[in-house]
């Protein structure tokens, strides 16, 4: 089947992994529908239709998905402004994310040593999460003391198979 330059051009816009599927949608549709050539408008109908979930769904996989843990102690005065403010502007230890990454958790460590950290890890893991921050207020001397377990609290993370950052927004 003829395709015109729009419509090519148009198809390069379409991810790569999706493509050859792509493809066949198009060529099917136009096919269905009488049409002898495909037009930049076909490729956007049948792109729509056919291949935008599975890109969808991609992307979600894709996507970056991130707990906080924080001082249990500190939480009593502290209610997360600043590391969310951090994520929210992708500034300091959250400047490596792109828009698509998002926090699906924040919690405290449950009070010394971390008692309910790896719990909750275990939880987060069935929602796809790949990243546990540990807050700055665990690992700053001068604010309000660092966290003595904050190594332990980091290896049972690991331990999950989680990756760990150390910091929010210092
Ligand atoms: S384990 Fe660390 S982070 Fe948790 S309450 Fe104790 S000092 Fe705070």
């Amino acid at each position: 089947m003829k395709w015109t330059e729009e419509a090519l051009k148009e198809l390069e816009n379409i991810p790569e992994f999706v493509r050859d599927m792509a493809v066949k949608a198009i060529e099917s549709a136009a096919h269905a529908s009488g049409k002898e050539e495909i037009s930049a408008a076909d490729v956007i109908t049948s792109r729509q239709k056919y291949i935008s979930f599975v890109e969808e769904s991609a992307a979600e996989e894709e996507k970056i998905r991130i707990a906080v843990v924080r001082c249990e102690t500190v939480s009593e005065v502290c209610p997360g402004v600043a590391c969310f403010k951090a994520f929210n502007n992708r500034k300091q230890l959250f400047r490596q994310y792109g828009k698509e990454a998002e926090i699906i958790g924040f919690f405290t460590c449950g009070g010394c040593p971390g008692r309910r950290v790896s719990r909750l890890v275990k939880s987060l893991k069935k929602y796809g999460l790949n990243v546990v921050h540990l807050s700055s207020c665990m690992l700053l001397e001068d604010s309000y003391g660092k966290c003595p377990h904050h190594e332990d609290i980091k290896k049972a993370i690991e331990a999950a198979g989680i990756r760990v950052v150390e910091g929010t927004h210092h």
